[in-house]
């Protein structure tokens, strides 16, 4: 895990997304108890790779981290959260999310509506809490589900899901062929 973090010092370019099966988005990440300059860094690397796949918001186990750091932007700048946490939330509503770790699928997902969420901003250099709804709400809880190994497949049928799993572990195959 460190000799992970010390690889981010001397990578310049942006971090490869991983995509599903990958069993990194399966694990439970860690709380980052220090957070220092390699986090930082981390969350930089995070950015160049969520905005180069136009994405709203990354968890770091999408890009090989197993650690608890998520960074969004929903049109406001970035922003970025160690070790998050849901405080609160109410409300409910379905809306059609995507996932870059789940390449050309979007399926229809039931979240809250409203959030309380807390974690360290390190830009800020204290804990902060956010509260939000809709859009924003969203992607803090489809982010926070990355830090537990949640994916947005894990929210279907699993009628659906098995359909799904296969498809994703048929190009998978194919892809590896290649
Ligand atoms: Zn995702």
């Amino acid at each position: 895990m460190n000799n992970m973090l010390n690889n981010v010092n001397n990578d310049t370019s942006f971090f490869e997304i991983r995509v599903y099966p990958d069993s990194i988005l399966r694990g439970i990440a860690n709380p980052v108890n220090n957070p220092d300059e390699n986090t930082l860094r981390l969350i930089e690397g995070m950015a160049k790779s969520m905005y180069t796949n136009r994405g709203v918001g990354l968890a770091a186990p999408q890009v090989g981290f197993d650690q608890q750091v998520i960074i969004f932007d929903i049109g406001e700048g970035l922003r970025s959260l160690i070790n998050p946490r849901i405080l609160e939330a109410a409300g409910e509503k379905r809306y059609e999310e995507g996932c870059l770790s789940l390449p050309d699928i979007s399926l229809e997902i039931k979240r809250n509506s409203h959030v309380l969420v807390t974690g360290f901003d390190i830009k800020k250099d204290k804990e902060v809490t956010i509260e939000t709804s809709d859009l924003p709400a969203r992607v803090l809880q489809h982010e926070i589900d990355h830090l537990n190994g949640v994916l947005i497949i894990d929210k279907i049928s699993s009628l659906k899901r098995q359909l799904l799993t296969r498809k994703f572990k048929r190009k998978r195959g194919r892809r590896e062929e290649t």
